[in-house]
């Protein structure tokens, strides 16, 4: 980015088009330029200078970027929605409907203050990615917008500096890495930096200041002696070499996060080979590597395996001269421009084409995390999603096939599996990392080959238990609409109870016809249609009461004007529904499809009811099922819950889990497992778990034909010495 500190004109604008190979509608941006000049007549900026230098600076920027005409134009008019009297339809009118849904999108976000107390901050990080993902150049013209004021954001008082500087690190940074703009992501981080740690700044830039010349030296020494070695080898057009340091951030999150002395960090000193042709790009890395030492394990091969911002390069660390290390970086240019602009580059040389792959990548990202926000209601998850999904650390794992993955730091084998394919999620029952059996919740590294093990069993599902091992939203959003679609009607009736439970706690008494007005906020901020969507929505976890109820209670003061009653004594915790399934035949209801019900796991032999759903059968539970329990008297139930039996004959393989508790000793997990074995019960998946008190728990999902083959078992199980007790799980719980 060459626009420092100095103010933006017209004239330098109109150079720098001029300068440009791109087609570009200069008497439109022109016009663009007066329109908004007369609009903000008068204003100033905190600076002194009058207010247009800032749209103008905006639009540079992006011109820098390589941005079209209309996004051009739209920076220009940027602010003069919000500050000054000129509408959007005047804007319409003017510079046609791109232009002007543009700014309106660049308004929006404006008006969406990150960082607030309550959860209008959830509100205002979905405008941000629903903006995003409407039009992408909404969100890179708020970038560009961010990146003036932060170069301005001396002339602002104390505190909204430290503020702007939080929001932009935290956010704006993420979002630029994200979108592969490394220029205004450094850029950004450099600024934001120098107002959040102004003492480490000053630090790390004075270290480099002093060093100046010896490095310019050295770097300088570098590139002659690569030069002269290219000039010997057969190049169609001469690489171009450049020296760079890192950015100052970049260099301060080395000696943060990995505790070096500014000395040792190696890829200070860095120099770029760009060239035309992957091909060459090896070329250069094997001249690189005859030429200098290579640091072992510091060679990164980003072309074959791109990050997930899309960027690509050959990285490898070897030492120079008197041993001082340096980092080489190997690209050709069209990777270049994907390093340096990202989307933004697309732009450059497709313009206005929306739907190349990359893009697509990137939109669906972004269509992701608004997807699993939807459901979200509350602060922490958002900033959560924003923290992981936005993260600027990745991982890439590789399939058995050598296919690499890029997920998330702390992913799990559960993310990877979902990654992978969302029916290879559901169906997951174990994984392998690099050929060992790993628990499911385990945490995966980069280069880690991971094998995900599943069952073929269709009607597998995932456990609830999941979506507190899962990192990724994809994973989590797969998972909750897994739940959402398969026990809808369950799903309703339980929602429906929890709620009505919560209204008992809180002494709310609404009359069942004005129920869904008194929702109504909150059905459509979940984005439910009907009452029974939201019911259906509390039953899968989508809404989480504990979130909602004194919001709800507060309305509810309001609009019923009951004085204020004390607080719930027993805190209401929203019970979670296992998963399993199977066929049986019951007497009344012949021809039904049947399912086995998620949360009691019925075998044959178990005393068993059924619940008739609409459109997906009869779902058997246990007679002892809490779900059964509490819902068998409800009114609404009452020609719903019909008695079902097993009948002589039906088919053998159930899955059933049990706990086993014993004292960790050697071999006594080797018996348990003989014992599983000599009752052929076979074993579909196992884990177990070392406890602080010297007790090991062992969790075994096991095939039988029935509650009596299972009772002899776990009779068996309970003999053997140090085991201290066998229990039976009801439902499905997860492994860890
Ligand atoms: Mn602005």
């Amino acid at each position: 980015m060459q626009m420092g500190n100095q103010s933006c004109t017209i004239n330098i604008l109109i150079q720098k088009i001029l300068d440009d190979e791109k087609q570009y509608d200069m008497s439109k941006i022109i016009s663009a330029y007066e329109f908004a000049a007369k609009a903000h007549e008068g204003q100033k900026r905190s600076s002194g200078e009058p207010y247009i230098v800032h749209p103008l600076s905006v639009a540079f920027i992006l011109l820098e970027l390589g941005m079209d005409t209309d996004t051009i134009c739209a920076a220009m008019l940027h602010d003069v929605v919000e500050d000054t009297d000129v509408t959007l339809d005047q804007i319409k009118k003017a510079f046609g409907q791109d232009v002007a849904m543009l700014v309106d999108g660049v308004t929006k976000l404006s008006k969406a203050p990150i960082f607030n107390q309550d959860e209008q901050l959830a509100e205002n990080v979905r405008k941000i990615l629903l903006a995003m993902s409407q039009d992408i150049r909404v969100m890179l013209i708020k970038l560009c917008d961010r990146l003036h004021n932060m170069r301005t954001l001396g002339f602002r008082p104390g505190f909204k500096q430290r503020k702007a500087a939080l929001e932009t690190m935290n956010i704006y940074a993420p979002i630029a890495h994200r979108l592969g703009i490394k220029a205004v992501k450094e850029e950004l981080e450099d600024l934001s930096f120098q107002y959040l740690d102004p003492y480490a700044y000053s630090e790390i830039e004075h270290i480099l200041e002093i060093k100046k010349d010896e490095r310019e030296k050295f770097i300088n020494s570098i590139k002659e002696r690569i030069a002269e070695r290219f000039k010997i080898e057969n190049f169609e057009k001469v690489p171009q070499i450049d020296g760079r340091v890192k950015s100052i951030y970049g260099i301060y999150k080395k000696i943060y996060i990995h505790r070096k002395d500014i000395e040792e960090v190696y890829d200070k000193y860095a120099v770029r080979v760009i060239v035309d042709t992957i091909p060459e790009c090896y070329t250069v890395l094997g001249i690189v590597h005859d030429m200098f030492t290579p640091i072992p394990n510091r060679f990164k091969d980003y072309i074959s395996t791109p990050k997930a911002n899309m960027y690509q390069s050959l990285h490898t660390t070897v030492f120079g001269r008197e041993g001082i290390p340096f980092e080489v970086q190997i690209r050709t240019w069209d990777m270049h421009y994907t390093a340096e602009y990202g989307i933004a580059a697309h732009w450059k040389y497709k313009e206005g084409v929306q739907n190349n792959d990359k893009m697509e990548e990137k939109l669906s990202w972004i269509r992701q995390v608004i997807e699993a926000q939807q459901t979200a209601d509350d602060v922490e998850e958002i900033v959560r999603i924003i923290k992981t999904d936005l993260s600027t650390d990745d991982i890439v794992v590789f399939t058995p096939k050598a296919d690499s993955f890029t997920l998330p730091v702390n992913s799990t084998v559960i993310d990877f599996a979902y990654r992978i394919h969302t029916q290879i999620g559901h169906r997951t029952v174990g994984a392998k990392v690099d050929g060992k059996i790993v628990p499911l919740d385990h945490k995966l590294h980069t280069g880690d080959i991971v094998e995900i093990m599943t069952t073929k069993d269709e009607n597998k599902g995932p456990n609830r238990d999941w979506l507190d091992i899962v990192q990724t939203n994809e994973a989590k959003a797969k998972i909750r609409s897994w739940f959402k679609k398969e026990c809808r009607e369950e799903n309703i009736i339980r929602g429906k109870q929890e709620l009505e439970r919560e209204f008992k706690h809180y002494r709310m008494r609404i009359p069942d016809n004005e129920i869904e007005k008194f929702l109504a906020d909150d059905l459509k901020r979940h984005n439910c249609n009907t009452l029974d969507d939201f019911y259906a929505s509390i039953g899968y976890g989508g809404v989480l009461l504990p979130k909602i109820m004194q919001r709800l209670k507060d309305n509810y003061v309001k609009l019923y004007s009951e004085p204020a009653d004390p607080e719930p004594i027993v805190p209401v915790k929203p019970q979670r529904r296992k998963s399993d399934s199977g066929i049986i035949f019951e007497d009344t209801l012949r021809n039904v499809q049947v399912r086995f019900s998620q949360c009691c796991n019925p075998l044959p032999g178990d005393e068993i009811v059924g619940f008739v759903t609409r459109g997906h059968g009869v779902s058997v539970h246990k007679k002892t099922c809490p779900n059964y329990l509490s819902s068998v008297s409800a009114p609404e139930n009452a020609d719903r819950w019909r008695k079902v039996e097993w009948t002589e004959t039906h088919k053998t393989d159930f899955h059933a889990m049990i706990e086993i508790v014993a004292i960790d000793k050697v071999g006594v997990l080797q018996k348990v497992i003989t014992v599983i074995s000599d009752a052929k019960t076979p074993i579909q998946n196992s884990a177990s778990k070392r406890m602080k008190n010297g007790n090991t728990i062992i969790r075994a999902t096991i095939a039988v034909s029935g509650k009596e083959q299972l009772d002899t078992l776990v009779a068996k199980l309970s003999k053997i010495h140090d085991v201290l007790s066998v229990t039976r799980i009801e439902g499905r719980r997860g492994l860890w």
